[in-house]
């Protein structure tokens, strides 16, 4: 089998699915799933959407292409704001993106007016990550900006936190959030279907005992994906945390160690330390990189220890039986990690439990499907 090559248990991801959308679906709240980190993988998406995910989210409108160049015909909302370069294509392959430039909306508008059609605008909120934003403020104006533009409709606001500053969200910034949402309605009434409360970083809060308030969608790609809590590191209760594997295969495993040489005149000399014993241990290089992925965000195998990477060779010790050249070693990605190999040219993607024809069974409208013959 190719090596590198991500292996990725679709069963892990729906399971994952399945349970973040129960407990969520319980407090009200409705999940999107979040494809970036996986480059708009198709079957990974699917997974999603066949356990309950109500649309998908991606920040690169070449993800959006990718999704529905294999059929899926769910919401996307592009969860980045566009460039203006991409308005007409954006209009096209997404429901809805979210904005934070009059400007922007401005071409959007005019896009959708040109190819008549009519684009969701969600208003993003600055609510302390300092990433992207409206200031709260400014949010009624601009509100009132779109509602005066044809082509596009307000559905929505959202806000994104733990991104740039790391910093979970609090009950209070969530209750600003909903209180917005009503203030905006109060103004040109029942406009807002979604309010969307953020990323995985947000979940402790969503399934505390916090009220909720108005906040019906939360966009999820970590969670699902790794299973963990980003802000914490922590896995989700139930959660796989393993459904994705970078596998590499070792190219050397005699590397015999020179011993390393004494600078005789260093500080070193004056403060004698312990190094540990090279002989009972093996160095091992494998084929992958930094070209590859985030090396840092890699967890070793059990026994095995990593000494170093280099854009193409990475090298380990192990002190278990020593592996043959030829042979695979498995090791689990960080978000971090998991975002860069997915983007590798050199990287193949292997899918385990997959579902043929899932195509034609996307039955989110219903448009009629070619099935594989
Ligand atoms: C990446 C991103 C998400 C998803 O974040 P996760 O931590 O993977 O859940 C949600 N919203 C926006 C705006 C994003 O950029």
């Amino acid at each position: 089998m190719n090596c590198p090559r991500i292996e990725v248990d679709l069963s892990k991801i729906r399971d994952n699915t399945r349970t973040i959308v129960r407990r969520l679906g319980q407090r009200g709240i409705g999940v999107t799933g979040v494809t970036k980190s996986v480059c708009g993988h198709p079957a990974i998406a699917q997974a999603m959407l066949e356990e309950g995910a109500v649309g998908l989210g991606d920040a690169r409108i070449s993800n959006v292409e990718r999704l529905r160049k294999a059929g899926l015909t769910c919401p996307i909302t592009l969860i980045r704001t566009p460039m203006l370069g991409q308005v007409e294509q954006v209009v096209r392959l997404c429901e809805t993106s979210y904005n934070t430039e009059v400007a922007v909306i401005q071409a959007l508008s005019s896009a959708a007016v040109r190819i008549n059609r009519v684009h969701g605008i969600i208003l993003m909120v600055e609510m302390g990550d300092r990433r992207e934003g409206i200031l709260p403020r400014n949010v009624i104006p601009i509100a009132q900006q779109v509602m005066d533009m044809p082509g596009v409709t307000l559905k929505g606001i959202g806000a994104n936190f733990a991104c740039l500053g790391g910093v979970a969200p609090n009950a209070d910034d969530m209750a600003a959030l909903s209180d917005l949402a009503n203030e905006v309605e109060g103004m040109f009434g029942p406009t807002i279907q979604t309010v969307s409360g953020g990323n995985s970083s947000n979940l402790p809060w969503a399934l505390s005992r916090q009220s909720i308030g108005r906040i019906n969608d939360l966009r999820l790609g970590e969670a699902i994906l790794l299973g963990v809590d980003p802000v914490s590191g922590q896995r989700i209760e139930n959660m796989h945390a393993d459904a994705f594997s970078l596998i590499a295969e070792v190219i050397e495993t005699g590397a015999g160690l020179a011993p390393a040489p004494i600078d005789m005149a260093g500080p070193g000399l004056a403060a004698p330390c312990l190094v540990p014993d090279r002989r009972k241990t093996t160095r091992l290089i494998l084929a992958l990189g930094h070209q590859d992925t985030d090396i840092s965000g890699l967890s070793m195998p059990m026994g095995s220890k990593l000494i170093g990477a280099t854009s193409d060779h990475l090298v380990t010790e192990t002190a278990r039986a020593t592996p043959k050249v030829g042979s695979e070693m498995r090791f689990q990605m960080n978000y971090s990690a998991l975002m860069r190999a997915m983007a590798a040219p050199d990287i193949e993607v292997e899918l385990l439990n997959d579902r043929p024809c899932w195509a034609s069974r996307t039955t989110h409208n219903n448009a009629e499907y070619l099935r594989l013959v």
